[in-house]
């Protein structure tokens, strides 16, 4: 089940149109899903009080998304003096931005902290002196290593760079303490695409534990834990969504235990990128080849500048070819640049692509435009918005060659030494 069947229907009919107007290749992302998506998950954790999505900006970094995702109430959270800064290009200020930068410099601390600032999350003790003013709030990123969470379904974040180890933990709450923090929270991410939602409970069950060890030591109340992003979605037709109903029961559940011992209990963030996006938005590219060696290789007008995850991770995302449906031929669909992964489909079963075909790579709305790069001179396309009320519009123009030379010296200066 990749894209939902209503995003299909109204992609069958509107998607001539767009393509004749605005040109090939281009991400379109469709807002009534993105909205959908977002009261769906207000709805089941409508019972948290306090409950906040803060939307990982990274996965679709464009205003026009952000602002949907403000008037949905959510947060935003960054990770980058951009994402800051388009964050509060859309008005975001405070407690609405959630900073959880890791290897942090010391200017991005101060645009962390500019602008009415945000939540700080810091991702080692040794920041802790780094940050130039300490906010009243402040918030760690825990790294549990290898400790059992209970069962086995938390892997071993030994090797991960983020976070703060254990045995820090209650050391960085109470240096932060002496510098002037009053205000407390916790976060963790442990997951990445994740479609059993059990992680997540596992994940809240552990903070709660980690919440009450540290307020019990240091006497000091926690206003929120944060259990990160990672909620999966199904790429495959195969697999089935997360179920985030029983995710907000057995999630609540781990909370009503907590309230019955300390009589309150820290209010609930989440940070999804994915999540929220992943399935709301297509890379329509045409078909301008067709090339029969060893194998049939479709090439494309889009390339991995456009879409990087199945070059780099193997990544499946399913693909329909517009007004075709019955599948005729196994094919590779690839991209131009000169790197043999860059190919959106090994060995797919699909109709017969002559040139001149439309085809749409589904679920390119969370990691998909953010990630392009510009190997081989390639730029990346557009981005078009399908608005919740039919119309659609350009939220991103493509890059030029001009963009791809903007950087570069063509009178180089020449330092003697
Ligand atoms: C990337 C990231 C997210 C979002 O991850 P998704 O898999 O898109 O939900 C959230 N939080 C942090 C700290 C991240 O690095």
């Amino acid at each position: 089940m990749p894209i939902s069947k209503d995003f299909e229907r109204r992609l069958s009919t509107s998607l001539r149109p767009i393509v004749d107007h605005y040109g090939t290749p281009f991400h379109l992302y469709d807002e009534k899903g993105v909205r959908e998506t977002g009261a769906a998950l207000k709805e089941a954790f409508s019972g948290f009080e306090g409950f906040r999505e803060y939307f990982a900006v990274k996965a679709l970094p464009n205003p026009e998304i952000m602002h949907i995702m403000r008037s949905m109430g959510f947060g935003l959270d960054c990770s980058s003096i951009a994402e800051l800064q388009l964050s509060r290009k859309v008005g975001a200020r405070g407690e609405e931005i959630m900073f959880t930068s890791n290897n942090t410099s010391r200017v991005e601390f101060e645009a962390a902290e500019a602008e009415g600032g945000s939540i700080l999350n810091l991702d080692d003790i040794s920041l802790i002196d780094k940050v130039p003013r300490m906010p009243e709030l402040i918030c760690f990123r825990y790294n549990p290593g290898g400790r059992r969470t209970g069962n086995d379904i938390i892997g071993n974040p030994i090797e991960a760079k983020y976070g703060v180890s254990h045995n820090q933990l209650l050391d960085a709450y109470r240096r932060a303490q002496a510098r002037g923090a009053r205000r407390f929270g916790l976060h963790t991410m442990l997951a990445s695409n994740e479609l059993d939602y059990s992680y997540m409970v596992e994940t809240t069950r552990m903070l709660l534990e980690v919440v009450e060890w540290l307020s019990e030591s240091l006497d000091i109340t926690f206003e929120f834990i944060n259990i990160g992003g990672g909620l999966g979605i199904p790429y495959r037709p195969d697999q089935t969504p997360l179920d985030i109903h029983a995710m907000a029961q057995e999630i609540g559940a781990e909370f009503d235990r907590f309230r019955s011992r300390y009589g309150y209990a820290p209010r609930l963030y989440m940070e999804s990128g994915r999540f929220m996006t992943g399935p709301h938005g297509v890379l329509v590219t045409r078909a301008i080849n067709r090339k029969v060696i060893y194998r049939t290789y479709v090439g494309m007008d889009a390339c991995m500048s456009a879409l990087m995850r199945p070059g780099m991770y193997g990544a499946y995302h399913h693909i329909d070819v517009l007004g075709k449906e019955a599948v005729q031929e196994t094919v590779d669909v690839v991209g131009s640049l000169c790197e043999n992964n860059d190919k959106f489909a090994i060995q797919r079963a699909l109709p017969k692509i002559e040139a001149e075909d439309i085809l749409y790579i589904h679920d390119t709305g969370a990691h998909g435009h953010a990630m392009g790069f510009n190997y081989n001179g390639k730029v990346r396309p557009k981005e078009l918005l399908l608005r919740s009320d039919g119309t659609v519009g350009l939220i991103r123009r493509e890059e030029t060659l001009d963009d791809y030379f903007a950087t570069l010296e063509f009178e180089p200066d020449r330092m003697v030494l």
